[in-house]
């Protein structure tokens, strides 16, 4: 049985963000990427969120805060980080609940391909 995957894409889990967390597949583009992340998010799936991080930006640690429940993500806009391309943009809203406090992240995304993988390589907030 699969359900809905939560990055928003109506497809299942098993056909959209499944394959990419358990690593059997890589994310095509950068857009498939950035979704598989939240899902990582909406998961807690550190390991997958390092392993798809640019080497240059990666932080050293990464803590989750388990108070943080992601319920959907929206994407804006999206320039290149096609099949072809080597850089990507995602603008997109992360909504989620904060200890019963709605709130909403908006973030310009940038990814560029590495070894043929896209990682993610640094965001921008809006505020
Ligand atoms: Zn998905």
């Amino acid at each position: 049985m699969s359900k809905q995957c939560i990055c928003g894409s109506s497809q299942l889990f098993d056909a959209c963000c499944g394959p990419l967390l358990s690593g059997e597949k890589k994310a095509p583009t950068a857009e498939r990427l950035m979704r598989s992340r939240f899902s990582a998010f909406a998961t807690g799936n550190r390991e997958y969120l390092l392993q798809t991080w640019d080497p240059n930006t990666v932080p050293d640690s990464l803590e989750l805060d388990p108070d943080i429940t992601f319920e959907s993500l929206q994407i804006v806009d999206t320039h290149r980080g096609g099949l072809f391309d080597d850089q990507g943009v995602v603008e997109f809203i992360a909504r989620y609940d904060h200890d019963g406090t709605k709130g909403s992240q908006h973030e310009r995304s940038f990814f560029r391909r590495l070894n043929g993988a896209w990682v993610y390589t640094s965001g921008i907030v809006n505020t």
